[in-house]
Parts: structure tokens; C-alpha cells; sequence
């Protein structure tokens, strides 16, 4: 068995270093639901089988996305916007 989480590729403009660059995101937002989906990768706009046609937006309360910049290292935590199991977009989220 392994952890039962899947990545987002995203384009994504880092805050800190202000570089655009491909990020790996990983969430176990509805990981392990089907037990094989642990090194699954998708990107933007991907239909994710495991979601179904589920639409909601991860904000930091019901889960997440994390991922470190691949040009500087800093990390952050990204709410998601999913539309029939599709990411439509990657978003900071702000923790106070
Ligand atoms: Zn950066």
C-alpha cells in the first residue's frame, strides 16, 4: 500500500521569487478512495477519474494542495477551484 495522495502539475508564478514555472502539487483530497492512485499525476483542466463529476473548491478547511517553488524552495499551501472533476485552477491560500 502506499500514501494516498495524487499531484496537480500547475504553472504557477511564485509569490517569493516571482519565477513561472511547472509546481507539483499533492493533495489527499479523495486519495485512496480507489486504493491505486498514490503516484497519479494530472494536470490543469485534467479530468481525475476519482473525483466523478464532483465540483468544490479545497480551501484550506475541507483540504488542500501543497508544494514547495521549484525555483527557490519556499512553500505554500494552494486551495483549488474543481469543476466536474476537473482542476480549473490553483490559488495561494492565506493563512492568518
Ligand atoms: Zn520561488
Amino acid at each position: 500500500m502506499c500514501a494516498s495522495y495524487w499531484n496537480l502539475i500547475a504553472q504557477f508564478t511564485c509569490p517569493s521569487c516571482h519565477e513561472s514555472s511547472d509546481w507539483e502539487l499533492q493533495t489527499h483530497f479523495m486519495g485512496g478512495v480507489k486504493g491505486t492512485m498514490c503516484m497519479d499525476y494530472y494536470n490543469i483542466g485534467d479530468k481525475i477519474s476519482p473525483l466523478g463529476d464532483m465540483s468544490v473548491i479545497l480551501n484550506g478547511k475541507n483540504d488542500d494542495f501543497i508544494g514547495d517553488c521549484p525555483k527557490c524552495g519556499k512553500y505554500y499551501d494552494f486551495g483549488g477551484q474543481i469543476v466536474n472533476g476537473k482542476v480549473e485552477s490553483v490559488f495561494i491560500l492565506k493563512h492568518l
